[in-house]
């Protein structure tokens, strides 16, 4: 159109094919390379998704990838607990600097960047989905090969954001034992697949318990469903942790890292 200002925030013209090719996307800044990317997603909150995009992040290291978390679970954060990452962020000519674990994670979160970590985040989501734009452009990611997001959970405003924006290789659903049998997963997988994102990976967290004394496995919650909803929705990846007291510990330390028999160790690899 001839009075076109291309600003289409402020344009109601309908049918107009510029609004339609309007690029949402978020790019990396130029000193940053990123090149896979991963979203760790949860129906609800609770079930262990940071500890899967964790411990996920730490068998990546392990495997020697040069390895990121983007800690976009904004209103709950707890990567940097369960890293023992308590340094704030500083930014340097290339952009915001992340922290580093010890086995060479880079990390950014929300909690690295304000005073009090105990301080409530009261914002609307686009607030939060401008931030999460922001972890992406204006931190300088040095050479990461992978990228594990750890997503807010739920279907609102923010994931909608992520996987909008950023340049999703797949996710990775974690649920517990109970919402396996309900729609969770689908509903997942469906919002998946109308963003045009493969889900590659599905976690059942808290499936089992091993005796400690004799090794024997208890299933609290009955058989897992896991293998067969997988088939159902061509899930290719499947993983199941137990409970496990001592990496409930760990990650309450700040010691995730120090994990020895990683229960996603395997799965990880198959999904690099
Ligand atoms: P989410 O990110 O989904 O909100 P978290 O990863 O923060 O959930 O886990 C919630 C709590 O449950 C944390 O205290 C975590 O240490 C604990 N937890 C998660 N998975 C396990 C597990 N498999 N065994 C023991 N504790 C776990």
């Amino acid at each position: 159109m001839a009075d076109c200002d291309h600003d289409c925030s402020s344009c109601g013209v309908e049918g107009c094919g510029e609004r339609e090719e309007m690029d949402l996307r978020a790019y990396l800044n130029q000193a940053s390379s990123v090149k896979k990317v991963f979203g760790v997603v949860s129906g609800k909150g609770g079930v262990g998704k940071s500890m899967v995009t964790g411990l996920m992040a730490c068998a990546a290291a392990k495997a020697g990838q040069k390895t990121a978390i983007m800690d976009a679970d904004i209103t709950g954060p707890s990567i940097p607990t369960a890293f023992g990452l308590k340094e704030q962020l500083v930014a340097c000519e290339y952009g915001l600097v992340p922290a580093v674990t010890r086995l060479g994670i880079d990390v950014v979160s929300l909690n690295l960047l304000i005073e009090n970590e105990t301080d409530p985040v009261v914002w609307r989501g686009p607030v939060i989905a401008g931030v999460i734009k922001q972890f992406w452009t204006e931190v300088w990611w040095n050479e990461e090969d992978v990228m594990f997001i750890d997503m807010p959970p739920g279907t609102g405003d923010v994931p909608l954001t992520i996987f909008q924006s950023l340049p999703l290789e797949g996710i990775v659903v974690v649920t517990s034992p109970q919402e396996l049998v309900g729609k969770i997963v689908e509903k997942a997988v469906k919002m998946a697949n109308l963003m045009n994102i493969p889900v590659i990976g599905l976690v059942e967290n808290m499936s089992y318990i091993k005796c400690p004394d004799c090794g024997q496995i208890i299933r609290p919650f009955g058989e897992s469903h896991i293998k067969k909803l997988a088939v159902q929705y061509g899930i290719p990846h499947t993983a199941e942790m137990p409970i496990d007291p001592q990496l409930a510990h760990l990650v309450d330390a700040g010691r995730i890292e120090e994990i020895q028999d990683n229960p996603l160790e395997k799965f990880t690899k198959e999904i690099l």
